[in-house]
C-alpha cells in the first residue's frame, strides 16, 4: 500500500502505511507489522489480547467476536 504524507504519529517521517482501523498514516517506525495496524491501534490490540478485531470508535468490552 502506498500513501503520501507524513506519519501522523511522529509527524516527522514519511508515512509508509495507512492504518485500516483508524486511518492514521504511519511511518515504518510507527507501524506494527504483526497486527497490520498503526502503533496506536497495535497497542490497543495488545492490551485487549485480541488481534484484528478492533472496531473504530466502538470499544465496548464485550467478548463477542463480531464479523
Ligand atoms: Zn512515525
Ligand atoms: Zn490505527
Amino acid at each position: 500500500m502506498s500513501v503520501t504524507g507524513l506519519c501522523q504519529i511522529c509527524e516527522r517521517q514519511e508515512a509508509e502505511h495507512s492504518c485500516p482501523n483508524c486511518g492514521t498514516l504511519a511511518c515504518e517506525e510507527h507501524w506494527d507489522e504483526a497486527t497490520g495496524l498503526c502503533a496506536q491501534c497495535a497497542a490497543t490490540v495488545e492490551r485487549g489480547g485480541r488481534e484484528g478485531t478492533v472496531r473504530p470508535d466502538d470499544v465496548d468490552d464485550d467478548d463477542v467476536m463480531r464479523f
